[in-house]
């Protein structure tokens, strides 16, 4: 998944200083604030990713690792964390910064009967790099707030309703003088909605969410890379009041494989070969994510020698295209052969080496060769 810079996103240089980061988040939080875009998904999209950026460069340990590894060095494995969506940290205050004053402006962040939209919620994932070839399905529990089953998330007692606020009339706000000045603030009575809940739900004490367990059925698409992060819309917390959920962030780790390395869509494998077979030719097996294979190793083969088997590496991520074609795209996979030298040799075992040095006698092979022309090269 190509993630967009988080410096380009807020348009600002990689040298930035707090205030700059500062000044353009709150330009763009404000331009793209869902509030001021009602049912604009593209609207809301760019907001969560203008404060997911602020949310990591305005951390200076994960701007420092951000500018050195990048997305990947956020989500990877290692011990260092992706922004956490549960707690911004900052984020909340400068939010307040923000938008706590919307009252004075006559603007209400709680529309009447709207309720406050549920946390983003983030599970980390492990899963094998075996699984990466055709994807995976998981299930995950997860603790998290639910819709209260009893008042079906209202808060009110099932058969009573919320009723309009006596205190601001249903406007979710009151006015009063200061000095010269007439102030509206929020209503302390109903928050803000502008309506309040005289008979409430005994199982959720009128919130509309109880604290439960969830199980969820998790897609991972094949060629998922470590550190990608899946976003399970509305699965996160319910709502407060009747408010939308928020979303389930599944952060995905690959565990690191005992003899597969992987770049991309390639692996690579590193096969020990006893020297003999290297000189004479052999059969060997070669391990592969789908099991062994046995490949030919030519005589005469070299150490560091690469052999290249095709289609054996893991596809790319294209949740998009048709699995059959996906599996298709697979990269390849390559061997290096380590040739391995005896340690130890019996008797007999160094009386026909001798032999074979003795019948090699003055030939030299090409690699030495080329080893000593360097070295007459070198020192002449
Ligand atoms: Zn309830
Ligand atoms: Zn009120």
């Amino acid at each position: 998944m190509a993630k967009r810079d988080y410096y380009e996103i807020l348009g600002v240089s990689r040298e930035a200083s707090e205030a700059d980061l500062k000044k353009a988040y709150r330009k763009l939080a404000l331009e793209y604030h869902p509030d001021r875009n009602p049912d604009d998904p593209a609207a809301e999209e760019h907001f969560k990713g203008v404060s997911e950026a602020y949310a990591v460069l305005s951390d200076a340990e994960k701007r420092r690792t951000y500018d050195r590894f990048g997305h990947q060095g956020l989500g990877g494995p290692g011990g260092m964390s992706a922004p956490d969506f549960g707690d911004l940290g900052g984020f909340t205050d400068l939010f307040n910064d923000l938008f706590g004053d919307v009252f004075s402006g006559g603007r209400t962040r709680h529309r009447r009967g709207t309720g406050q939209r549920g946390a983003d919620l983030r599970y980390n994932l492990e899963i094998d790099l075996a699984d990466v070839l055709e994807g995976m399905e998981a299930t995950i529990r997860i603790p998290k707030m639910r819709v209260c089953e009893t008042c079906s998330g209202s808060g009110a007692r099932p058969g009573t309703g919320a009723e309009t606020c006596d205190r601001c009339r249903g406007t979710g706000q009151v006015v009063f003088q200061q000095g010269f000045f007439r102030v509206a603030r929020p209503c302390d009575t109903c928050g803000g909605v502008g309506e309040v809940i005289r008979d409430r739900c005994r199982d959720c004490r009128g919130a509309g969410r109880v604290e439960g367990r969830q199980t969820i059925q998790v897609k991972v698409p094949p060629g998922v890379e470590d550190g990608a992060r899946l976003r399970l819309s509305g699965e996160g917390e319910a709502g407060i009041s009747g408010g939308p959920p928020g979303d389930l962030y599944v952060v995905i780790s690959v565990r690191l494989h005992p003899l597969f390395e992987r770049e991309g869509t390639d692996l690579y494998c590193d096969v020990p070969v006893p020297f003999v077979q290297a000189a004479l030719g052999a059969e060997v097996d070669v391990p592969t994510l789908e099991g062994r294979v046995s490949v030919t190793i030519p005589e005469g083969t070299q150490p560091g020698k690469v052999l290249r088997l095709r289609g054996k590496g893991v596809p790319p991520l294209r949740p998009r295209t048709d699995p059959a074609q996906v599996a298709r795209m697979r990269g390849d996979l390559y061997v290096r052969v380590l040739v391995e030298v005896p340690s130890k040799l019996n008797q007999r075992q160094r009386q026909l080496l001798e032999e074979f040095a003795a019948d090699a006698g003055t030939e030299v092979s090409p690699a030495t060769k080329t080893f000593l022309d360097k070295l007459r090269d070198f020192f002449d």
